[in-house]
């Protein structure tokens, strides 16, 4: 099983990827999960990334690719993959794929969480973390729109996108993503 989440902030990526994650027994790899250790533990990678995490803003390409490549080393990257929160750039997309090509990984099926901008910020502001003020979620949709939506044009090229209504109540989401992915487990 190996799934790329794409959606904007709050659209239930990750809720939905820990429950599949441990249906499925692969690992749940979520970039902000990691910043956000990182930063607590204050790493080096967590003082790199704090700053731009805390202002909403994109963590810069070439720090998010070390990450990626060093979790793509571990050994239980071979039993399948949720990967929630990257890529969010064209470029981070692009190293991606050749990060696969290397590890001679396939290709992963791709789902995008479409929901309502209303929804979204009901829903930021709600979780209530510490990077969910009014002001960075405006900026964290913001850069949402102009560098992760092109991702669904790549993918979609690519005819391995599949879109869910991210609206809709949580179980219902994860019946959805079951009855499409069930049986590629
Ligand atoms: P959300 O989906 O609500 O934006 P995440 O937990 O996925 O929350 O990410 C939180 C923050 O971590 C982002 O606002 C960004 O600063 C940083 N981040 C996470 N993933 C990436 C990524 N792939 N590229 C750049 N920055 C990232």
């Amino acid at each position: 099983m190996r799934l790329i989440f794409l959606g904007p902030p709050g659209a239930g990526k990750g809720t939905q990827a820990k429950v599949l994650a441990n249906q499925w027994q692969v690992p749940h790899i979520s970039t902000g999960d990691i910043l956000r250790e990182a930063i607590q533990g204050k790493t080096s990678l967590g003082i790199q990334a704090a700053t731009y995490v805390e202002a909403g803003e994109l963590v810069p390409d070439l720090l998010i690719m070390a990450i990626m490549r060093e979790r793509f080393g571990r050994e239980d990257v071979e039993k399948g993959w949720i990967l929630d929160g990257f890529p969010r750039t064209l470029a981070q997309a692009n190293a991606l794929d050749q990060l696969l090509q290397i590890m001679r990984q396939p290709y992963g099926k791709v789902v995008y969480f479409d929901v309502s901008s209303d929804v979204l910020v009901k829903r930021l502001l709600q979780r209530g973390r510490v990077d969910d003020t009014q002001e960075t979620i405006g900026r964290r949709l913001e850069i949402y729109q102009e560098q992760t939506t092109p991702l669904i044009d790549f993918y979609q090229r690519r005819h391995c996108l599949k879109t869910i209504d991210g609206n809709l109540p949580i179980s219902q989401i994860n019946q959805k993503l079951e009855a499409l992915f069930s049986a590629l487990v």
